[in-house]
């Protein structure tokens, strides 16, 4: 893995003032990469503090030269791929002249304030999108806390599938329903088993969200050539907040080959990328496995992988209702997990991924499953909030859930924390459930 660097300084300081207070989730530590659109056109950027840095035009005054230069060129047309497809090098050199610039003791303080209105952006002041197009998403299932409890709703005499310890399993998800934070979920229409027992087609009632962390990959392999664990940093360009909403009633009938029209409807991403050379500060050695769980085998045992494959995120998910925006209530806080909650590490995911020779692509998408932990605040979904139904979520007030229902909107937040370095955080991912549409007749 890397090394830290200049960039990772717990000391330096933004002249941009907003990224230097304490709870701000873009400190100049960060600088995590998005996409936004300015009078119709996309436009890639980087957040600081409370604004955002406009790359292009950052290339137009010719702030930064070099390979940072090539890199924002990458980005041209508004999109991220063709900076991931340079590999992690592009966005390193990229990072350290921006940090450069937009550090308080810059060499070009004067030249960068005297250009600030051109270069940066109030980041609430424009729209963000998807970082790329993305052309494959997968989504793993890492949690044993998760998939054990899900097991043991569904009745299962051996809760946990006879591969989960031996391989990270996951299915293929659909990239064309993917959506940026901040998009209307509306609830899918579908077929599933009512109350009664009765088959029937219509708006799904057990909606759910899932908490998870997605990494973006960023150069791809060629078809047949696998990844080898010790290599595969080199293929992570960064991470985001994924919301893999799921419509159990829809998911509990169908699911014989996967999930397919159950989560299919939409996923919601936060639009900023925290570049994996931002998360250096942050790495912990692969999640304990219990005592006695067999060994991985050789290809998904890398020495580094073991030593730094885990990160230290702390995630959340907060829920507000229509009646607490109505009474001007807070959102409430109703999980609160750590990413080392996982049983296998990104890495893992990715080798085991490319180990058959399938090829991943720069901007591809790789959902970590949903983050549950073995304690009852750390339950990632609703569905094992209440326990599958019997147990209703209190929300304050006289309210509580069973389900997600039209109206509710769900934030996912999350923050890389240690001890002597600076924190950052992935912004947020936001979502909230519309009503389904009618059936056309
Ligand atoms: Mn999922």
């Amino acid at each position: 893995m890397k090394k830290l660097n200049a960039t990772h300084d717990p000391l330096r300081r933004s002249w941009v003032e907003s990224a230097n207070q304490p709870a701000c989730d873009f400190p100049i530590q960060n600088l995590p990469l998005g996409v936004f659109s300015l009078d119709g056109q996309k436009r890639a950027g980087v957040a600081i503090g409370d604004k955002i840095v406009d790359l292009q035009q950052v290339l137009n005054a010719k702030l930064l030269d070099g390979d940072a230069a090539t890199a924002i060129r990458a980005t041209e047309g508004g999109q991220l791929k063709g900076l991931m497809a340079l590999g992690n090098e592009g966005a390193s050199a990229l990072r350290s002249q921006l940090s450069d610039l937009l550090r308080s003791d810059s060499p070009r303080l004067l030249r960068a304030r005297e250009l600030e209105h051109q270069i940066l952006l109030p980041i609430d002041s424009v729209a963000m999108e998807l970082p790329c197009e993305i052309g494959d998403y997968t989504d793993f299932l890492t949690s044993q806390h998760h998939t054990e409890r899900h097991g043991r709703f569904k009745g299962l005499k051996d809760p946990l599938p006879p591969a989960f310890k031996s391989l990270p399993v996951a299915y293929h998800g659909r990239a064309s329903s993917l959506r940026v934070s901040g998009t209307a979920v509306t609830r899918p229409n579908g077929q599933y088993k009512d109350a009664q027992g009765q088959l029937v087609f219509g708006p799904a009632p057990m909606l759910d969200f899932e908490l998870e962390l997605a990494a973006f990959v960023a150069r791809g392999n060629t078809l047949s050539e696998p990844i080898p664990i010790r290599a595969v940093q080199d293929y992570i360009f960064g991470y985001c907040l994924l919301n893999d909403w799921s419509a159990k009633s829809i998911q509990w009938w169908e699911q014989v080959l996967g999930p397919f029209l159950g989560k299919s409807f939409i996923s919601s991403i936060s639009p900023w990328i925290v570049t994996s050379e931002a998360l250096l500060p942050f790495r912990l050695p692969a999640p304990l496995r219990p005592v006695g769980d067999p060994a991985p085998l050789p290809y998904l045992q890398g020495d580094e992988d073991q030593r730094e494959g885990g990160i230290d995120i702390e995630l959340e998910a907060w829920m507000s209702t229509s009646t607490q925006r109505h009474e001007q209530r807070p959102p409430v806080r109703i999980t609160q997990t750590h990413l080392q909650n996982l049983y296998w590490t990104f890495g893992q995911m990715l080798t085991h991924h490319a180990s058959n020779g399938c090829n991943l692509r720069a901007g591809d998408l790789i959902g970590s499953g949903t983050i549950s932990g073995p304690d009852d605040m750390t339950r990632a979904c609703i569905t094992e909030l209440t326990n599958a139904g019997a147990d209703p979520l209190p929300l304050g007030g006289n309210e509580c859930r069973l389900a997600l229902e039209d109206g509710d909107e769900i934030i996912l937040k999350a923050r890389a924390t240690r001890e002597g370095a600076v924190s950052i955080g992935f912004g947020e991912c936001r979502g909230r459930i519309f009503p389904a549409k009618n059936w056309p007749v």
